[in-house]
């Protein structure tokens, strides 16, 4: 199960507010939007600030991906990695060693990141 974590501190605000392990990014959201009516007085969160915040939530679980998701039929699966970070390297020494790619397409790797799944 997926996991949302968010500090304020991640998008510059000092006041020490954060939410740790929400269920969803709706539910932490809504959250959120009562923290900012109460503690910055924001009433509505203006549309760059919430695209700041949503890059600025973390999430934690288990990421996965299968080449058969972006048409590899080669088999390779990664499984339980810990970050996007880490997956999207442990899968470029792969694209590297087995299909020959020194580096990955930038449409390759959109399609890569809507497959990863997060679990
Ligand atoms: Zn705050
Ligand atoms: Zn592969």
């Amino acid at each position: 199960m997926v996991k949302y974590t968010f500090k304020c501190q991640d998008v510059g605000m000092d006041c020490g507010f954060a939410i740790e392990n929400a269920g969803s990014e709706e539910e932490l959201l809504e959250m959120l939007k009562v923290h900012a009516k109460s503690s910055h007085g924001v009433t509505s969160i203006p549309p760059d600030l919430l695209n700041k915040i949503k890059q600025n939530i973390k999430k934690s679980g288990k990421y996965y991906f299968a080449c058969s998701s972006v048409g590899m039929n080669c088999g390779f699966e990664i499984a339980g990695a810990s970050s996007e970070q880490e997956l999207l390297e442990e899968l470029s020494i792969h694209a590297k060693m087995s299909h020959n790619l020194i580096s990955i397409p930038q449409d390759t790797l959109n399609k890569i990141k809507q497959n990863i799944k997060v679990m």
